[in-house]
């Protein structure tokens, strides 16, 4: 992968670019990262701009062979540790190695993904992935042969808090590494890494994308530029969430909202029971995306009336339902919804059918309107 088609965090790649043009790459990296703010595409592009035969100044060539093998994660320095589940029938400990063609074939078309839709693509179903004490020692093992072709032996660990205390095994490897040889970590939590082994590396903090830098790269994914801002706002620096939003096909939340507000508020029964019935249809993951964009409104409407000039992050349309939710909702009311709604979202999560999240969450917001502070 290379640099410029890494989303935004231009001081992080200026970072990494100048960890390899001043030889001080450290030996033990940690990728600390927001959510979806693209920690595993920034690890993609710094190892291709470590292997590369041709650096330039700002990226990787992407045209040389060492940078067509990395592209399609078959350079044989380039190793890779990700959450898996156990392959069965197997007469060994399953490793990561035992997927790599579907982790190519994933990570090749989307770099921003998230470990539950890793984990959906194979076929994990409800199971948790784990990163096992066997994937450990095998890490040592790949660590202390010599590069084939690269001056650098690299090894991605992605999520690695699934090492969890397997991750004592890798100790000694981070303590005395062998010569060039750089291990990325990349992690989410720091809390569910172990002390030992954040104080051996080197940390990398990568925030969230920013508001701009999502904007557009919304548009080279082809979202027209009415939705972008608005995508932007809501995804609030994640991109994973953001593919998530631009592939729902509700692109009509101000008017979905529009029209819920007037049937719950109102408590117009008979178009509460129709509204429900319409979208209860629209599937799992649209309502996600309806009920996350409820959340923002909520939110943002909240911060309005909190905080005087707050100026909130809501396209121009939807100004005017926040101002609306401000006028017919006290901050306490404001604040029970938002609970609601994310309850909402939890159950929708757990398989709740959506109809009946629909009429209930109208049901609840129509009795917290309607009762005292
Ligand atoms: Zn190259």
């Amino acid at each position: 992968m290379l640099f410029r088609n890494v989303i935004g965090q231009s001081a992080v790649k200026q970072h990494l670019i100048e960890m390899v043009q001043q030889n001080t790459v450290a030996h033990a990296q940690l990728f600390l990262s927001q959510p979806g703010a693209g920690a595993l595409p920034l690890a993609l592009a710094f190892t291709q701009y470590l292997v590369c035969e041709n650096r330039q100044p700002d990226d990787s060539c992407g045209v040389c062979p060492a940078c067509i093998k990395a592209q399609k994660l078959i350079h044989p320095d380039i190793h890779y540790t990700y959450p898996i589940i156990a392959k069965k029938p197997s007469p060994h400990p399953s490793l990561s190695v035992d997927y790599i063609q579907q982790w190519r074939k994933v990570i090749t078309e989307q770099p921003y993904i998230n470990e539950l839709d890793w984990l959906q693509a194979i076929d994990a179903e409800n199971k948790q992935g784990n990163i096992s004490a066997e994937e450990a020692r095998s890490i040592i093992r790949t660590m202390n042969l010599h590069p084939f072709e690269a001056p650098y032996k690299v090894q991605i660990i992605w999520k690695a808090e699934a090492l969890s205390k397997e991750g004592n095994i890798l100790l000694k490897l981070l303590e005395e590494p062998p010569s060039n040889t750089v291990l990325i970590l990349i992690a989410e939590n720091q809390e569910e890494i172990l002390p030992t082994i954040l104080s051996r590396c080197q940390l990398l903090k990568i925030n969230k994308i920013d508001d701009d830098a999502m904007a557009q790269a919304l548009l080279r994914y082809g979202v027209p530029q009415s939705r972008t801002q608005h995508i932007a706002y809501i995804s609030d620096g994640n991109f994973e969430e953001a593919q998530r939003l631009m592939h729902s096909e509700t692109h009509e939340e101000v008017t979905l909202m529009t029209t819920w507000l007037d049937s719950a508020l109102n408590f117009k029964p008979g178009l509460l029971y129709r509204w429900t019935e319409e979208n209860g249809k629209m599937g799992r993951e649209n309502l996600k995306s309806f009920l996350e964009y409820a959340v923002h409104l909520f939110r943002e409407a909240l911060m309005g009336k909190y905080v005087a000039g707050y100026q909130p992050r809501l396209a121009e349309d939807e100004r005017q339902l926040a101002v609306r939710l401000q006028r017919m909702l006290t901050y306490g009311k404001l604040e029970k919804v938002l609970q609601l709604i994310s309850r909402k979202h939890y159950e929708i999560e757990r398989n709740v059918s959506p109809k009946m999240v629909l009429m209930d969450m109208s049901l609840k917001m129509n009795r917290i309107m309607r009762t005292k502070d």
